[in-house]
């Protein structure tokens, strides 16, 4: 996969800035037998913060398998080379 755009200003490509804090939710979307959605979300956190909420929340939900990831991700514009 070409991640790279080309301009006249160059090749430039966007990738995860390797300085962002990152932040992640996780909602449950799994639906009970009469359509009603969970819902329930494991609030702003790092990537095991949401791993752990979700271990944890199927544990005391066993249906609930089904989950929506929301990713608050600092993305930064780098150039193939850099200008002079
Ligand atoms: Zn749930």
């Amino acid at each position: 996969m070409n991640s790279g755009t080309a301009t006249r200003y160059g090749v430039w490509k966007i990738q995860p800035d390797p300085d962002g804090l990152d932040e992640y939710v996780v909602v449950c979307v799994s639906e009970a037998e009469n359509g009603t959605v969970c819902g329930l979300d494991s609030g702003s956190g790092d990537m095991a913060a949401f791993v752990e909420w979700a271990r944890r929340h199927r544990w005391t939900h066993p249906d609930h398998r089904t989950y929506r990831l929301v990713a608050d991700v600092q993305m930064v514009m780098v150039p193939e080379v850099e200008p002079l």
